[in-house]
């Protein structure tokens, strides 16, 4: 029979590894609620019509990369390749835009696309983000990104920098996009075809084009600092000045335009210097139309995603793995049939006391026990055999230094409790 395998640029994650992923969501989660964010959760697939309208016609995720379909009933649906739309979609839909402002959103899970998969680079990748509604405050930016550094600092992450750059808005955008097509008609003939095609529909992703060809004609291309409006400058301004102010360093990318159609104002990615081309391990930014586009009251956004895939790699490269999780618990080895019944009431019941535990079910001879357990992460064995069952006392052996005592059941799991975290 032919071998059913996992679909290109997807992955499962095993027990051995779940823990690092439930470390990251919970330190995630942790920082979110520290900062007033509360948890919201959308469906996995959408109207592929509100990704169009959301993330833009032009974007390479709806062009090239997203997984539509068209489901029974007849309606053309889309595996999400991003989480901000459907938030976006929720927040007009369940009237969140009645709640006081500003909405402070945090969420995680898949998110799929159809890109070619290298290191880094999933078609189904793990995102956590954050979205904030209805303010147009600079330090509201500010906020977006402080949450994202604590996080990666809360890791152990270090040699990230943040980068960061203003794209204008809808009023400054168009006169600068113009100026730019200009500039690279001039030179079109050394830019790869894909940005060729970009100089008429979007010459903005011509600047964060990876091509070493691009990247060089686009050294002369005209900036868009020098072209914002005065809002739009000012705004920038003071979100240098309050990250200035809490000592965050940055570093000005004017050719940081990001991948997604909807950003206004202030854009930024953490990049790792560790890592080679898949170097963005979240990034974001404001989007003051969005919710607009999606059919809402003209309501302010900005907010951030990060790829769980990628902090992971960081975090190998970096030798971090603050998820090792020291011995705990105990594994039963009771031997001899006869004393089943006593093994299974003693690991229901410490279990019930909250604390990790569990037994063999292959009869496995007591070495073998003992290699499981020590494989299992436990911290504590306990045998009761024939010897202990005379004295009626229970051998506890502690496996971090192969020191044993005995004692009674009862004082068992009293011990048992008192030193479980
Ligand atoms: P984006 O939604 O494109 O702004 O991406 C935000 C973050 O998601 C990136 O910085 C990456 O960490 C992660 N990411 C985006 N696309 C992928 C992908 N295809 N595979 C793995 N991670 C990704």
């Amino acid at each position: 029979m032919v071998k059913i395998r996992a679909p290109r640029g997807t992955h499962d994650v095993l027990p051995a590894e779940a823990g690092r992923w439930e470390f990251l969501e919970e330190t995630f989660k942790k920082i979110c609620r520290l900062y007033n964010f509360g948890e919201i959760r959308t469906p996995m697939f959408e109207e592929t019509e509100l990704f169009v309208r959301g993330v833009g016609e032009e974007s390479d995720i709806v062009k090239k990369e997203m997984y539509t379909f068209k489901d029974r009933g007849g309606r053309e649906l889309a595996l999400r390749p991003e989480g901000t739309a459907g938030i976006v979609r929720a927040y007009i839909e369940r009237g969140l835009h009645n709640v006081p402002h500003p909405v402070k959103l945090y969420y995680c899970g898949p998110m799929f696309r159809y890109d070619r998969p290298q290191a880094g680079r999933q078609r189904q990748f793990y995102q956590m983000g954050i979205e904030v509604f209805g303010s147009r405050e600079p330090a509201c930016d500010v906020e977006v990104i402080e949450v994202t550094a604590h996080f990666f600092e809360e890791l152990g992450l270090k040699d990230l920098q943040l980068h960061i750059n203003s794209v204008g808005c809808r009023d400054c955008r168009p006169a600068y996009q113009e100026h730019l097509s200009r500039s690279c008609l001039e030179n079109s003939d050394l830019l790869c075809d894909e940005c060729r095609r970009r100089v008429s529909t979007n010459p903005l992703r011509i600047l964060d084009c990876k091509l070493e060809s691009c990247a060089e004609v686009m050294k002369g291309a005209p900036q868009i600092g020098a072209h914002l409006c005065s809002c739009c400058r000012e705004h920038f301004e003071e979100v240098l000045a309050l990250l200035g102010s809490l000592n965050r360093p940055y570093v000005l990318d004017e050719h940081l335009v990001r991948g997604l159609d909807y950003y206004t104002n202030t854009a930024f990615e953490f990049i790792s210097t560790h890592l080679g081309a898949q170097n963005s391990l979240g990034g974001g930014g404001r989007y003051d139309n969005l919710v607009e586009t999606c059919g809402g009251a003209p309501t302010p956004g900005v907010g951030m995603a990060l790829g769980v895939e990628r902090v992971l790699l960081a975090m190998e490269k970096g030798d971090l793995s603050p998820w090792t999780a020291a011995p705990e618990g105990a594994f039963l080895a009771f031997e001899g049939s006869g004393r089943e019944k006593e093994e299974l009431s003693m690991l229901y019941r410490i279990r019930r006391r909250g604390i990790r535990a569990d037994r063999d079910y292959l009869k496995r001879s007591l070495k073998a026990k003992m290699k499981f357990a020590n494989r299992n992460n436990f911290r504590y064995v306990l045998f009761y055999g024939e010897e202990e069952e005379k004295r009626r006392k229970i051998k506890i052996r502690d496996m971090s230094d192969g020191t044993e005592q005995e004692m009674t059941v009862e004082q068992a799991v009293a011990f048992l409790v008192d030193n479980s975290e």
